[in-house]
């Protein structure tokens, strides 16, 4: 989705309300495939002061992830702010510059989107701070119930000594 700032370049408007919203499915993040419950909110405006137009926006979404460390569905939603400067787009710019500049007047707010998404995807993606994961013997879910396995899991140090003190 592309939206037009043209007027704003121009000084025929001071401000642009800006509201897309876009389903994803089987969003790529980190080597991850994820999906979104409801479309994606892109809200926010495009707004002129001095002669330089600027963005002001929130994106956000709730994404369907799987706890890394005991594999339960939850949910979570991604917020990210956006307050940037907009220019008019020329060849020489770099990439990260690219986002927020202009091509004919027109504004990818799809492109933001995706880039909002990805950089305020969760570091860490577990269901709780406090997730015990699954167990890695016997795979019981260890936030439901504690295992026996625990107990026969030695720090291999200690376990060489254990070994030593028992040849004596
Ligand atoms: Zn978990
Ligand atoms: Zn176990």
């Amino acid at each position: 989705m592309k939206v037009n700032l043209q007027e704003l370049f121009e000084g025929q408007k001071n401000t642009i309300d800006i509201e897309v919203q876009e389903p994803y499915k089987n969003f790529n993040c980190y080597n991850e495939e994820i999906s979104f419950k409801e479309p994606v909110v892109f809200r926010g405006q495009a707004y002129r002061v001095n002669h330089e137009v600027f963005l002001k926006a929130t994106v956000e979404g709730v994404a369907l992830l799987k706890c890394h460390r005991c594999l339960t569905p939850f949910e979570q939603r991604i917020v990210h702010h956006i307050q940037e400067r907009v220019t008019v787009g020329n060849h020489e710019q770099d990439e990260e510059d690219e986002l927020f500049s202009v091509q004919d007047y027109l504004l990818d707010v799809s492109d933001i989107i995706e880039n909002s998404l990805v950089l305020a995807f969760p570091m860490k993606v577990v269901c709780d701070e406090n997730c015990k994961g699954l167990c890695l013997v016997c795979g019981t879910d260890l936030n439901e119930n504690p295992c026996e396995c625990e107990k026969s899991e030695i720090d291999p140090r200690l376990l060489k000594l254990k070994d030593l003190l028992q040849k004596d």
